[in-house]
């Protein structure tokens, strides 16, 4: 894990438990949810066994999009913690506030960059 301009290593440390945490939950509610669909045992049996990244390979279709678009987002987290660029934004380079990070652990933009998208985003959508 390498430190970064942004937050401390002891700010790193603890989002990385929050996002370890998400994902396992995340990980738990999928599983429940292919589980509760599954019909045949032998998928079942082998849902246990299997992997994170097996159960994604196997079960894609399945698997909502919302979650899957939302466990990406954490494994992109996770993977910046250890290259030193978490809490950088991902437009404009400067650091994400660390209140921001708190409620949004996921956030890859600045308040600036994100307001400026939604602005975007809008206008588009009116179009
Ligand atoms: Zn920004």
């Amino acid at each position: 894990m390498k430190g970064n301009q942004c937050l401390t290593k002891k700010q790193l440390e603890e989002f990385r438990e929050i996002l370890e945490q998400k994902k396992r939950e995340l990980i738990e509610d999928i599983k429940r949810g292919i589980l509760e669909e599954a019909n045949a045992e032998r998928e079942v049996g082998d849902l246990v066994d299997m992997s994170t990244e097996e159960i994604l390979r196997t079960f894609e279709m399945r698997i909502r999009d919302r979650e899957a678009k939302y466990l990406k987002k954490i494994e992109k987290a996770l993977q910046k913690i250890e290259e030193g660029t978490y809490g950088i934004c991902e437009e404009c380079g400067k650091c994400i506030s660390y209140e921001r990070l708190k409620l949004r652990p996921v956030a890859e933009l600045c308040i600036n960059c994100k307001l400026k998208q939604e602005k975007l985003e809008r206008k588009f959508g009116e179009e």
